[in-house]
C-alpha cells in the first residue's frame, strides 16, 4: 500500500496484539464446538487497509500467527497482501488463502487469477467473467454468497440460487470451494433477525447439497459472531452436514475491538488489546491571555491564561471534526505525559490545538497520542456519533509496525 504523500502523524501497530488478539479469538472461537468438531479456522479480515492498520503490515504477522485465512477488499488491495507476503519470506504453499470480499468486478479478475485470490461470487456475470481466465486442468475457486437479509452481496435462497447452481455446474473450469453468508445483527444475541437469516441459509445449504455441489468451507458473520456464543456451534453443525470446514471471519477483534453485545455474555472483550496508537509531535507552544479566542469561528475563549500545544493533525487525516471543543461542549482530548490534553477550539484541516494549562513539563517535540491508551476508537466514535470500525478506517496516518 502506497505512503501517503503528506501528513506528520504516524501509526504505531503492535505486532504483540495482533497476536495476542488472534490467538483470544482462535480459544473463543474454539470454546463453542463440541463433541469432535473440528475447530474453526479463522478468516482475518483485513480490507479497508486492515481498518486503517495497513493491510500489507498486517498480514504477514497474522500469517505467522496461524490464521489460514485473510480478506481482503478487491484484487488491488490482495496483490499487493500477496506481495508482503512473499516479501516477508512466506512460502506460496504455506501462504493463507486470500478471499476478495467485495464486489467483484470483471477489472479484478486478471489480477485475482495472477494473486491466487479467491472471489466471493453471487451473480450469472461474475462466473462468466471468471470462466474466461480459467481452464478445466486447474479450476478457479470461488466462493458463493447466500443473501439472507442483508440485501447486499448474495444470491436469494430458493429459485435464484437454483438458476445459479445450474450454472455453476456447467462450468468444469470453476469450483465452488466455499459457501457464505452474512448475518446483520449478530451483535444482538438471539435475535430474530437472525434466527430468519439462520432458516435461509440453511435452506440454501440444502439446495447447493441437492445440486451435488461440495463446498470445502463454509462462513457466515463477523466478530460479534464469534463473541455471540451459540451461533458458531450452529454453523459448525452446518458445517459438520455438507462436509465443510468452518471458517470464522473476524476484523474489528484483531485491532481489539468488540461491539457492545447485547443479551449475552461477552467472551471477547476482555481478552484483547488495542493494536494501534495514532501519535503526533507537538510543533509549537504558546500562551492564551485572557479573552483570546481559538481557532476558526472563535468557538472558545480563554477564561484565564492558559497555554496551548499545537498538533500537525486534523481532519483531513481522520481525527473527527465533532472531536472539538467549544466554550458550549467540551470536546475529546489527547494524552501527552499520561495526562488528558483536552482539544479546544475546531478542529483545522491539518491542525488541532490542546489544552496543556494543567500540563507543567509539555514541550515542543512531545510525542501526544491521539489514540491508544487514554483515549481509544471506542471514545472517539462516542464523541463522533459513529462506531470504531469508521474511526479506524478513517484514519490516514502511516503505519509502523512496533513490538
Ligand atoms: C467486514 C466484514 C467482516 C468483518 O467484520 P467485523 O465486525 O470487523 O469482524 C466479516 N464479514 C464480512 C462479509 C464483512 O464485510
Amino acid at each position: 500500500m502506497g505512503k501517503m504523500p503528506y501528513g506528520k502523524s504516524w501509526f504505531e501497530v503492535s505486532r504483540t496484539a495482533l497476536e495476542s488478539n488472534l490467538s483470544a479469538l482462535g480459544r473463543v472461537a474454539g470454546s463453542g464446538p463440541s463433541g469432535n468438531q473440528p475447530r474453526p479456522a479463522l478468516l482475518a479480515v483485513i480490507k479497508a487497509n486492515g481498518y486503517g492498520h495497513g493491510a500489507a503490515l498486517c498480514a504477514p504477522v497474522l500469517a505467522h500467527s496461524g490464521a489460514e485465512w485473510l480478506g481482503v477488499t478487491d484484487a488491488l488491495e490482495g496483490g499487493a497482501v500477496r506481495e508482503s507476503l512473499q516479501a516477508a519470506g512466506i512460502a506460496p504453499v504455506d501462504q493463507p488463502e486470500i478471499l476478495l470480499m467485495c464486489g467483484l468486478e470483471a477489472s479484478d479478475v486478471p489480477a485475482a487469477v495472477q494473486h491466487h485470490l479467491t472471489p466471493v461470487v453471487w451473480f450469472s456475470e461474475q462466473l462468466e467473467w471468471l470462466a474466461a481466465h480459467a481452464d478445466s486442468r486447474q479450476p478457479l475457486p470461488f466462493h458463493l454468497e447466500i443473501d439472507t437479509g442483508m440485501a447486499r452481496q448474495g444470491v436469494r435462497p430458493g429459485e435464484d440460487l437454483t438458476q445459479l447452481l445450474a450454472e455453476i455446474s456447467g462450468y468444469p473450469q470453476l469450483t465452488l470451494a466455499g459457501v457464505l453468508t452474512h448475518f446483520a445483527s449478530s451483535e444482538i444475541a438471539g435475535s430474530a433477525l437472525t434466527r430468519s437469516q439462520q432458516q435461509l441459509f440453511k435452506q440454501a445449504l440444502s439446495q447447493i447439497e441437492a445440486a451435488r455441489l461440495t463446498p470445502a468451507w463454509l462462513h457466515a458473520g463477523n466478530t460479534s459472531t464469534i463473541d455471540e456464543a451459540r451461533l458458531l456451534p450452529w454453523l459448525a453443525a452446518q458445517a459438520e452436514a455438507v462436509g465443510a470446514r468452518l471458517l470464522a471471519r473476524t476484523g474489528l477483534a484483531l485491532y481489539g475491538y468488540a461491539l457492545p453485545l447485547e443479551g449475552d455474555v461477552p467472551q471477547l472483550a476482555p481478552s484483547l488489546l488495542p493494536a494501534g496508537t495514532w501519535k503526533a509531535r507537538v510543533v509549537a507552544v504558546r500562551d492564551l491571555a485572557p479573552g483570546e479566542t481559538v481557532g476558526y469561528n472563535a468557538t472558545f475563549t480563554a477564561p484565564e491564561p492558559m497555554r496551548l500545544a499545537l498538533l500537525p493533525v486534523g481532519y483531513a487525516d481522520g481525527l473527527r471534526r465533532e472531536l472539538s471543543g467549544s466554550d458550549a461542549r467540551p470536546g475529546g482530548w489527547v494524552m501527552l505525559h499520561g495526562q488528558r490534553a483536552p482539544i479546544l477550539g475546531r478542529i483545522s484541516m491539518n491542525l488541532t490545538t490542546v489544552d496543556v494549562t494543567q500540563i507543567a513539563q509539555a514541550a515542543l517535540g512531545d510525542v501526544a497520542t491521539l489514540l491508544g491508551a487514554g483515549i481509544t476508537a471506542d471514545d472517539h466514535a462516542r464523541l463522533a456519533g459513529t462506531i470504531p470500525y469508521e474511526i479506524l478506517c478513517g484514519l490516514r496516518a502511516r503505519s509502523v509496525l512496533v513490538a
